[in-house]
């Protein structure tokens, strides 16, 4: 089968070269085409053609095509991409006065089964490589011809789930003959993969973790979120403050208000009193209605209120912005629309 050319790093390259008895030196200038997201061998103009050829025998470049898009009102357009095996996956994009932001899907479904959220209703079909994380950001660039500036990892998929591909597709993106895209312009969100949080804290990068929390009580985030049947609040926080020591890094809590369940007032002062001195921040979300399961957004009187207890607890906490609500821009809502015309 055919690698994707867009997964491989400097030193796979030059060792691929060595194999085939070419110069080591022209892996530079390989990386440096890939990495501008050609989408056709021929582009590569300082190659030989007979190099070419024998990288199209060998490898895949072009893996991530667009299926359609939808653009919201407020400039937020959420793509239906499709892989080279066929898999569907979405990502966002999101235009900021500060530049253009993409949410990236790390995996085709997702397994984690949060219950509030569409990406995880047919379960986890597989991981997506390095490159096909790379790809969407190449993709929707050529596709506005604009460069993308952020990157958040909050598509379909538990990244941390995937923690390999991740890892390496973060060293691509970030690389300087690469896209070169900042680690402090990258968000990792996770539902809270304790022993993966930890090993990323080994890691030292520059990201912004964010951590999908969602409830105070480990009743309540059972019930939402299995993850933490697994691994409970208290060694979640406890990876968290370790995070935040070894990188320094302020945490982001998002917590996504539901109607009369996670949104009491009692709740709010339990969150406070449980990040209390942590280097973080909170965001809260009003969430997308999940109709399967009865569960509403909160009132803006709610999310106010909740804003208000944390703040005077001395937390700071913002209210996302809802982009692109009008396009069922919520995780995974597009695909599952879409697998269900297919069948
Ligand atoms: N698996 C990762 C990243 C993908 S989900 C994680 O759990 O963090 C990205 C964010 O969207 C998470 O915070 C997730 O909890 C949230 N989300 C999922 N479904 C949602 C919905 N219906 N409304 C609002 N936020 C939702």
């Amino acid at each position: 089968m055919k690698k994707q050319l867009r997964s491989l790093e400097l030193d796979a390259l030059k060792a691929w070269l060595s194999e085939q008895g070419e110069k080591p030196f022209r892996a530079k200038q390989i990386f440096e085409w890939v990495q501008k997201g050609i989408t056709s061998f021929d582009e590569m103009t300082n190659i030989s053609k007979a190099l070419r050829a024998k990288m199209e025998e060998s490898f895949l470049l072009d893996n991530v095509k667009i299926v359609k898009y939808l653009d919201s009102k407020d400039k937020t357009r959420k793509y239906l991409l499709s892989m080279n095996d066929g898999e569907i996956i979405e990502a966002v994009l999101m235009r900021y006065k500060h530049g253009n932001s993409i949410c990236v899907s790390t995996q085709v479904g997702c397994r984690m089964g949060c219950t509030f959220c569409a990406s995880t209703l047919g379960g986890m079909t597989r991981n997506l490589e390095a490159g096909e994380i790379l790809g969407q950001i190449m993709t929707i660039q050529n596709d506005i011809g604009e460069r993308i500036s952020n990157v958040v990892l909050m598509g379909s998929g538990e990244p941390l789930d995937n923690y390999d591909e991740v890892i390496k597709f973060l060293r691509l993106v970030n690389h300087p003959q690469g896209l070169n895209i900042s680690m402090r312009h990258i968000t990792l969100s996770t539902c809270g993969m304790v022993e993966e949080i930890d090993r990323l804290a080994e890691e030292k990068l520059q990201i912004t973790l964010a951590i999908s929390l969602h409830a105070v009580s480990d009743d309540k985030r059972n019930s939402l979120m299995p993850i933490n049947r697994k691994y409970d609040l208290n060694a979640l926080l406890t990876a968290c403050r370790n995070y935040t020591d070894k990188t320094g890094r302020r945490i982001t809590f998002e917590y996504a208000l539901i109607e009369g369940e996670n949104d009491h007032e009692e709740e709010a002062r339990q969150l406070a009193k449980k990040l209390r001195g942590m280097l973080c921040h909170v965001n809260l979300i009003p969430i997308n209605p999940v109709e399967e399961r009865g569960y509403k957004a909160s009132s803006n009187k709610n999310i106010i209120r909740f804003q208000k207890i944390l703040k005077n607890s001395g937390i700071e906490t913002t209210i996302r912005r809802e982009l692109g609500s009008d396009i069922n821009a919520a995780c995974g809502q597009l695909r599952a629309q879409h697998l269900e015309e297919e069948a």
